[in-house]
């Protein structure tokens, strides 16, 4: 057995340095980049109900700041470490270039198992994370936002902490607020709505209107329930989705060939977002094995729940009818099924771009806490709009000039205006 684990910063640094040879970047731009600028591990002692003390460790990675504040989520679990968080905040440096925002690469986490920690232990461990790092954290320094595990509590925990230190109201502090506590409204519908903004200008430029097209879509969560509602709402029909079932500890697809109705199958789904098979039968759904979702005869597929979904053996499963692969969720494709697609002729809408909508509007909830003014949803999605299509020209641009594929020209765009900022402020 091999005793070599895999180790996501190793994956992220090997992804960097093919792009960093591609721009054929000096070799102190590439040391300076292929490594986190700054990052801080604790301790966190926490009282715990029964009167002893846990002591919890934790973690912040910045990996570049040279854009602007670094930005990324805080995920509390059991086996996090820190060679997970590096990779997760390179990889948010990346996401920040490629839709332009003004902020860099960040990501924090504690070891913790919140489903065994009474809400009053996790406050406790939020706001010993901000006590250990009031100074290194805040608004024009680096924000953190919730990620796997935690939620818009534990960013008020930790936002009462940092105000209470710093003796003021800072809400731009942290993103991911509830809306009425400096949340911004729109964040609950902009991943899977960007999604759909970079699906329809995949479509336009292959000269395909989306009341022409189908699509099938792999999870039922919050990136594909918005980003079904949108592409209905511009005409598309969904046949299929997948989603996890709890209770049977395997997936299932739900097929209905003239099209699904959200509002129906959100309606007969439980609290731990699994559908109601014998109900989804009753109104004329077809339930199948959850693998299903890839091989349907569709115009898109849009996966949207887990990585690893589209593979070297998967995607041979993919009908010649998929003309486009928008990536809702994060990693969902292997480098060989990444070749595949290329071959294919498929249209690849590469995860950094795809859904880059979150993210963008974390960054709208920043600006909007620091004014302390808030806009309308409808300022918030068009804005939102306007960022992802011109993120997806300079992609689908450049993917083109430089005959590459869409994910390589999402990374050499990324890379290279990180580079150049890293440069223009003489750091390297
Ligand atoms: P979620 O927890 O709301 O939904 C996940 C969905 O995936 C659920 O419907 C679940 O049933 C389904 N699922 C799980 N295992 C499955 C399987 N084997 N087959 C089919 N379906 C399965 O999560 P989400 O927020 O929608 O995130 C989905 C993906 O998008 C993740 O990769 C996440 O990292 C990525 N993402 C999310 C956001 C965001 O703002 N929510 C932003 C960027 C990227």
């Amino acid at each position: 057995m091999s005793t070599q684990s895999f180790n996501p910063f190793h994956m992220a640094q090997s992804q960097f340095d093919k792009i960093a040879h591609m721009l054929e970047l000096d070799s102190a731009v590439r040391e300076f980049l292929r490594n986190p600028v700054r990052e801080y591990q604790f301790l966190i002692p926490v009282r715990m109900d029964d009167g002893t003390v846990t002591v919890f460790r934790g973690f912040r990675v910045q990996h570049n700041d040279a854009r602007g504040p670094s930005k990324g989520g805080i995920r509390f679990h059991p086996q996090e470490t820190i060679d997970t968080v590096r990779a997760l905040a390179m990889w948010m440096t990346w996401k920040c270039g490629v839709v332009d925002i003004p902020l860099g690469g960040g990501k924090g986490g504690v070891v913790c198992d919140p489903h065994n920690l009474s809400a009053r232990e996790q406050e406790g461990i939020c706001r010993g994370w901000v006590r250990q790092l009031s100074r290194n954290v805040g608004p024009y320094q680096d924000v953190p936002a919730p990620d796997v595990m935690t939620s818009a509590q534990h960013m008020l925990w930790m936002l009462d902490e940092y105000e209470r230190i710093r003796g003021e109201k800072l809400p731009g502090f942290i993103t991911g607020k509830p809306v009425g506590m400096g949340g911004s409204l729109g964040r609950t519908e902009a991943t899977g709505f960007g999604v759909i903004f970079t699906v329809r200008e995949a479509l336009k430029e292959l000269g395909i209107r989306p009341s022409d097209t189908t699509a099938s879509v792999q999870g039922f969560g919050n990136v594909a329930q918005y980003a079904i509602r949108l592409y209905s709402q511009i005409g598309g029909t969904v046949t299929c989705v997948s989603c996890w079932d709890q209770k049977e500890q395997t997936s299932f697809a739900y097929r209905k060939k003239t099209g699904i109705d959200l509002d129906e199958l959100l309606g007969i789904t439980d609290r731990f977002g699994g559908i109601d098979k014998e109900k989804a039968r009753d109104l004329g759904y077809e339930v199948l094995n959850g693998d299903e979702w890839i091989s349907q005869e569709v115009d898109i597929l849009i996966p949207a729940a887990l990585e690893n979904q589209v593979t070297g053996e998967s995607v041979k499963k993919i009908s010649g009818r998929v003309k486009v692969v928008a990536e809702g969720a994060n990693g969902p494709t292997t480098p060989e099924a990444d070749q595949e697609l290329y071959n294919r002729n498929i249209f690849l809408i590469p995860d950094l771009l795809c859904n880059a909508g979150g993210v963008t509007c974390s960054y709208f909830e920043q600006v909007q806490s620091n004014m302390n003014y808030f806009w309308e949803k409808d300022e918030v999605l068009g804005k939102l709009d306007v960022k992802m299509t011109t993120a997806f020209l300079a992609v689908s641009d450049l993917a083109q000039r430089r005959k590459q594929n869409t994910r390589n020209a999402a990374y050499l765009i990324a890379v290279d205006r990180i580079a150049r900022a890293c440069r223009d402020r003489g750091w390297v």
